[in-house]
């Protein structure tokens, strides 16, 4: 697993509209992360299948206003979410975390860079 500046946060926090939240790297980018987005992407156990690597998570069952209650930094690599759907299982990989923030969650409709 890559260690670099590109994969290690300087700074975690909302968003100044405070409803997604705001990861700064150490390379000095930034990702943007809907908890929503995070929420359908949780790669833990209960749900992504383990053995397939199916997700067995239903988006649809996921509410819109899924937010955090709480996020524990896991040694220095991933980060915790506790959601407020009560699911706290899932650990995010900062690189996880990262590649979410370009893109990889779909289309928030905000085009790339320039
Ligand atoms: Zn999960």
């Amino acid at each position: 697993m890559a260690a670099g500046p590109a994969t290690t946060p300087r700074e975690i926090g909302p968003t100044a509209d405070g409803r997604s939240l705001r990861i700064e790297w150490m390379d000095g980018s930034e990702s943007i992360l809907r908890p929503y987005d995070l929420r359908i992407s949780c790669p833990c156990a209960r749900c992504v299948d383990e053995m397939t690597g199916r997700r067995i998570l239903r988006p649809e069952m996921i509410p819109e206003t899924i937010h955090p209650t709480a996020i524990h930094y896991v040694g220095r690599y991933a980060l915790q979410f506790v959601w407020s759907d009560g699911h706290d299982t899932g650990f995010y990989p900062f690189d996880y975390l990262r590649r979410l923030g370009e893109g990889g969650a779909g289309g928030s409709g905000r085009g790339g860079a320039a």
